[in-house]
């Protein structure tokens, strides 16, 4: 999932051009769709794992007081 971050994914604006002139006829628009909803969940999942974390960090700290 990193990597089809790193590899921007997101950016692709779902034109269709690249399925077009596809030779071999391959879904490109329709994979990068499914890959961009599996980078979102990834990111969304990511950011509740992290705040989640931080709230345990500070219940923690506010049990040691
Ligand atoms: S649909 Fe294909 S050609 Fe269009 S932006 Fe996305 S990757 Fe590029």
């Amino acid at each position: 999932m990193e990597r089809l971050a790193e590899l921007k994914v997101n950016l692709c604006m779902e034109c269709g051009c690249c399925s077009f002139g596809c030779p071999a006829h391959r879904p490109l628009v329709q994979t990068n769709k499914l890959a961009k909803a599996q980078v979102a969940a990834w990111k969304a999942a990511k950011k509740a794992a992290d705040e989640a974390k931080k709230a345990a960090e500070e219940a923690k700290k506010e049990a040691v007081k």
